[in-house]
């Protein structure tokens, strides 16, 4: 299975993706998922495993740098299978308030070592310190609601961007949490607090969604995803079923 790129933005990235070395509901390692990713036809992805906040796979009584590098230890992963077979593959973060998550992207894992401040950090906090390293947060699929997230809580002003497209929510390969209603939810709050869009599968096995955000230029490094992001550049989102616009509107069906 091999998604349909649009010849003008030929460079899709999957923005929301967890291994089982990060992530307790994690299904398979960085490298299985990026050769899964690869074979689909992603350029690169953020890995962006759960943390001590959601349903991490790490001890949370680890010391902190111990268990930073634990942690990561899905996303090097990831990143030597990127290496060796032309891919970008860059360190993020899904970080979680009492179910309410966030996608963290423009950080190492050399950066959360040295800022051990960030593990008790608040939502509003988060954004402050997130933003002094070069990072940005997205607030990841804001509407959701199943058993581990009880209420919908709703931080547009604590986040750079919103995720208004979940391929969880929409692909017809999702087994779970499937709504698409909830991506409509979320492009409403993001227009509303006039927020930058983000785009992603939260795909937690090799069985691919295809969520992500393509680009007409390939990606040199998280600090230009980053970049992308908040100058609003040209590039255009997936959530598994169709291509969009960031505004929403519908380009064509993906299969
Ligand atoms: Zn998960
Ligand atoms: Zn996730």
């Amino acid at each position: 299975m091999k998604i349909r790129l649009l010849p003008e933005y030929p460079y899709l990235y999957e923005a929301h993706l967890h291994t089982n070395t990060g992530s307790a509901c994690g299904n398979n390692t960085g490298a299985e998922m990026m050769k899964a990713c690869k074979e689909y036809g992603y350029t690169g992805a953020f890995v962006t495993d759960h943390n001590w906040g959601g349903n991490t796979a790490i001890d949370r009584s680890l010391p902190w740098e111990e268990w930073m590098r634990r942690y990561a230890e899905g996303y090097y992963d990831a990143k030597r299978f990127g290496d060796e077979n032309n891919m970008d593959v860059f360190f993020g973060m899904e970080t979680g308030f009492k179910g309410t998550e966030f996608l963290i992207y423009g950080l190492t894992p050399e950066w959360f070592v040295a800022h051990p401040e960030f593990k008790t950090a608040t939502i509003e906090q988060q954004l402050e310190i997130v933003h002094s390293g070069g990072g940005i947060v997205s607030q990841a699929h804001p509407y959701r609601v199943e058993d581990y997230i009880p209420e919908v809580r709703l931080f547009p002003e604590y986040a750079d961007a919103i995720e208004t497209a979940n391929a969880t929510h929409s692909s017809v390969y999702s087994k779970a949490h499937n709504d698409p209603s909830w991506d409509d939810l979320a492009r409403e709050l993001a227009a509303k607090y006039d927020k930058r869009v983000t785009a992603g599968s939260d795909v937690h096995s090799v069985n691919m969604l295809g969520g992500g955000m393509a680009f007409r230029h390939r990606l040199a490094s998280a600090a230009e995803f980053c970049a992308a992001v908040l100058n609003d550049e040209d590039y255009i989102l997936s959530d598994g079923r169709y291509w969009r616009k960031k505004s929403g509107e519908i380009i064509e069906e993906i299969y």
